[in-house]
C-alpha cells in the first residue's frame, strides 16, 4: 500500500458509526436525527488498513462515536473490533477501544461486548438526576445503566457540560457525583454550535460560576475527593509542572495532525467535534488519494486568529488550555468564550495559592484511598467515605 502522509501521526480516531440517535439534546454538535446512516464494515476496515499501516506512533484508540455509536449492533462491532486487533498485530502496534456513548440504551449483550473488547466507556452526564434536564433529558434511565456499568467492574469515564441550564447548579452536581462515588470527571464548556446554534448563548459570568463552584467543592475536599480533570491540568501548569502535550490542550490543537474525525462515509474532519455533513470542513476521503489535505488543515487552524492575539501577553497564558478551534469556527461570533473565564479562572488561581498547592499535592500523593471528610451541604454535614 502506497504511503499515506496524512495517517504518520494519528493516535486517536473519531469514527462516526452513525448518524443516527436516540436523543435529542439540545445543544447537541452533530445535529442528527432517529434515522441516519450507519457505517459500513468496508469502510470501517479501509480506515484500519490506513492508519495502521502509516501511523508511527505506537498506540492508536479507535474511539466510536455518532450519533450514539451503541445503536450499531454487536455483530458489526465483533468484525470491526477483531479486524482491528488482527491487523493491529500486523503491524506491531497497540490498539485501544473507547465509545462516547449516551447511555440510553445498554442491554446486557453490550455489557458483554464491552467486557470482552475492552472497551473504555465515556458518558455524560449534565445534572444530579433529581429530575431529568431540559438540555438532554433522560437521566434517570441513564443513572441505572450506569450502575449497572460500574456493578460490572466496567471502565467509565464521566463528561459534562457547562450549559445555560445547571452552570449554577454545580455545587450540587459535584455532591452528587460524590454520593454516587464518582472521583473524577470533566466539565467542558458549550459552545452554541449545531443543533444549539441559536440557543441561549451561555454567558462569561456563567462559565465562571460553575468554575468556582467546582473550584469550592475542590477546595471544601482538600483534593482527597471529586476532582475535575481540566482544573487539575491547569493547577499542574499553574504551579508550574510539566503536563504531557495533549490533543486538545494546546494553542495549536492535535486536530488532524494526532485525530482525525471519520464521518460514516469516510470522509475525514480535523477531529470529531464537527458536524458529521459539514462538508465546508472535510480534509478529503481516507480512500482517496491525499490532495491538498495540510492546506486545508491550515486554513482550519488559522481561522479566526484575533481570538490568539492577546495571548503572548496574557498572564493566563500559563494554565490557558485554549478553548477548541472547532467550536469557535463553528459558532456564528467565532469567539473563544472561555478566554475570559479562563482569566479569571487564573485570578483564582493567585488568590489561593496555598490552599491549590495542597489539593495538588494530595492529589499526587494519591490521598484518597480508605479517606473519611466531611462537606458542608444545604442540610448540614454530610459525611463521605472513599474506599477505592
Ligand atoms: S478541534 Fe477541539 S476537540 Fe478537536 S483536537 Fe482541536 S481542541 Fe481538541
Ligand atoms: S486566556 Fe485568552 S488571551 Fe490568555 S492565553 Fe488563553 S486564550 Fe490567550
Amino acid at each position: 500500500m502506497l504511503k499515506d502522509s496524512r495517517f504518520f501521526n494519528i493516535s486517536t480516531l473519531i469514527i462516526k458509526v452513525t448518524n443516527r440517535c436516540n436523543l435529542d439534546c439540545l445543544y447537541c454538535y452533530e445535529n442528527v436525527s432517529r434515522l441516519g446512516v450507519d457505517m459500513s464494515i468496508e469502510t470501517y476496515k479501509c480506515l484500519v488498513d490506513k492508519t495502521l499501516s502509516n501511523t508511527t506512533q505506537s498506540s492508536i484508540n479507535f474511539l466510536f462515536h455518532g450519533g450514539e455509536p451503541s445503536l450499531i449492533s454487536n455483530q458489526w462491532y465483533e468484525q470491526a473490533m477483531e479486524y482491528t486487533i488482527q491487523m493491529g498485530k500486523k503491524y506491531l502496534k497497540k490498539v485501544v477501544f473507547s465509545m462516547q456513548t449516551n447511555l440510553l440504551a445498554l442491554p446486557d449483550a453490550k455489557i458483554d461486548l464491552f467486557k470482552k473488547y475492552d472497551v473504555q466507556l465515556g458518558i455524560s452526564l449534565d445534572g444530579t438526576f433529581e429530575e431529568n434536564t431540559a438540555q438532554r433529558g433522560a437521566e434517570l434511565r441513564v443513572l441505572q445503566n450506569y450502575n449497572k456499568l460500574v456493578n460490572n467492574n466496567l471502565k467509565v469515564g464521566i463528561l459534562s457540560t457547562i450549559n445555560v441550564d445547571n452552570f449554577d447548579k454545580f455545587d450540587k452536581i459535584c455532591l452528587f457525583f460524590e454520593s454516587i462515588k464518582i472521583k473524577s470527571f470533566k466539565a467542558n464548556t458549550v459552545y452554541n454550535v449545531g443543533r444549539g446554534l441559536n440557543n441561549q448563548v451561555l454567558e462569561t459570568s456563567h462559565v465562571v460560576q460553575a468554575q468556582t463552584s467546582i473550584l469550592k467543592h475542590m477546595l471544601n475536599t482538600k483534593g482527597l475527593g471529586l476532582i475535575e480533570q481540566n482544573t487539575l491540568l491547569e493547577l499542574k501548569r499553574f504551579f508550574g509542572q510539566k503536563t504531557a502535550s495533549s490533543l486538545c490542550h494546546d494553542q495549536v490543537c492535535g486536530a488532524g495532525k494526532l485525530a482525525m474525525g471519520i464521518t460514516t462515509n469516510g470522509d475525514i474532519l480535523p477531529c470529531g467535534r464537527f458536524q458529521w455533513n459539514d462538508s465546508q470542513y472535510y480534509l478529503g476521503h481516507i480512500a482517496a488519494k491525499e490532495e491538498d489535505y495540510f492546506n486545508k488543515l491550515n486554513n482550519f487552524q488559522n481561522e479566526a486568529p484575533e481570538n490568539w492575539l492577546n495571548c503572548k501577553n496574557c498572564g493566563a497564558s500559563k494554565i490557558c488550555r485554549f478553548s477548541c478551534q472547532a467550536f469557535i469556527v463553528r459558532s456564528k461570533d467565532k469567539i473563544n468564550q472561555e478566554c475570559k473565564p479562563t482569566i479569571e479562572k487564573f485570578n483564582f488561581f493567585v488568590e489561593h495559592h496555598e490552599a491549590l498547592k495542597l489539593i495538588l499535592a494530595n492529589v499526587e500523593k494519591g490521598q484518597r484511598a480508605n479517606v473519611l471528610f466531611t462537606i458542608k451541604t444545604p442540610q448540614g454535614p454530610k459525611e463521605y467515605h472513599f474506599n477505592q
